[in-house]
C-alpha cells in the first residue's frame, strides 16, 4: 500500500476505535480529506484509496485545481469565505461548512438560485469566543439559524467548530462538548427546514476526542497528506 491509503486505513481504524470507546456506531462518522495545497495527484489517489469526500479552504486555489481532478468525489468547502467569491463554489462543492453569517448565507442562496439547486451548509460556530477566529457566537446562533431557515436554496445540515488550537486533544474536549449542546438546543427547537444531523469537529490532532464528543464529519489534513508547507 501506498502512503496515502496507508494513512486513510490508520485513520479509519482509529475512528473505529473512538467510536468503540464512547458506544457509537463507525458508520455515523465520515472522514473529509483536507487536501488543501496539495496536488491534484495525491487527491486522486486518496480517491483511488476509497476516500470520497475532500475538504478546501481556499478558493483560489479551489477553482484552480478543482477542473484537474477528473474523478467523481465530493467536494466540502471548509474554509472562510468572502461573499463575493462563493460564485467559485456555485455547483461544484456538495457542503458548505462556514457559514458565520446572515450576508453570507444570502449570497449562497442567491448563487444556487441561479443553477436551481440547493447546496447544503453548516454553520460555524466560534466556541472559543476567540476575536481572530471567524464563526459565529454562541449567543447569536438561535438568531442566524432562524434567519438562514428561511432561504430555500439552503439546507441547514448542523453546526461546525474550529475551536483554539491545542497540542492536548483534552484541552479541546470541552469545545467540542460546546458545539454538540448548542446543536442540542438548536434541535429541541424543531423549527421547520432546520436538520442538526451533522457536527463537523475534529482534525488530525484531536479527531479521536471530537468522534468520542459526536463528531460526525471530521476534517483530517496532516494525518493524510503529510504536513503542508507554509501557504505564502
Ligand atoms: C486545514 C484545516 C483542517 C485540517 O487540519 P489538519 O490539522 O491538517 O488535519 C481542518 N479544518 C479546517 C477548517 C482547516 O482549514
Amino acid at each position: 500500500m501506498n502512503d496515502i491509503a496507508t494513512n486513510i486505513a490508520k485513520i479509519h481504524n482509529r475512528i473505529d476505535k473512538a467510536c468503540q470507546k464512547s458506544g457509537r456506531n463507525s458508520k455515523e462518522v465520515k472522514l473529509i480529506a483536507v487536501s488543501k495545497v496539495k496536488p491534484a495527484e495525491q487527491i486522486e489517489e486518496a480517491f483511488h484509496s476509497g476516500q470520497k469526500l475532500f475538504g478546501e479552504s481556499y478558493v483560489q486555489e479551489f477553482r484552480d485545481k478543482e477542473p484537474l481532478v477528473t474523478v467523481p468525489l465530493q467536494w466540502h468547502f471548509i474554509g472562510g469565505l468572502q461573499s463575493n467569491k462563493v460564485k467559485y463554489l456555485r455547483s461544484k462543492v456538495v457542503m458548505i461548512h462556514s457559514v458565520d453569517r446572515l450576508s453570507l448565507a444570502k449570497e449562497i442562496d442567491r448563487q444556487w438560485g441561479t443553477i436551481d439547486g440547493a447546496v447544503e451548509i453548516l454553520l460555524q460556530v466560534n466556541v472559543g469566543d476567540e476575536a481572530s477566529k471567524s464563526g459565529c457566537a454562541p449567543k447569536d446562533l438561535e438568531t442566524l439559524v432562524k434567519a438562514v431557515a428561511s432561504f430555500p436554496n439552503l439546507k441547514i445540515k448542523g453546526l461546525m467548530c474550529l475551536p483554539p488550537h491545542s497540542d492536548d486533544p483534552e484541552q479541546v474536549r470541552p469545545f467540542f462538548k460546546q458545539l454538540r449542546k448548542l446543536s442540542e438546543q438548536i434541535d429541541r427547537l424543531q423549527l421547520p427546514s432546520v436538520e442538526m444531523s451533522e457536527l463537523s469537529m475534529g482534525m488530525s490532532g484531536d479527531f479521536e476526542v471530537a468522534v468520542e464528543e459526536g463528531a460526525t464529519l471530521v476534517r483530517v489534513g496532516t494525518a493524510i497528506f503529510g504536513a503542508r508547507v507554509k501557504k505564502v
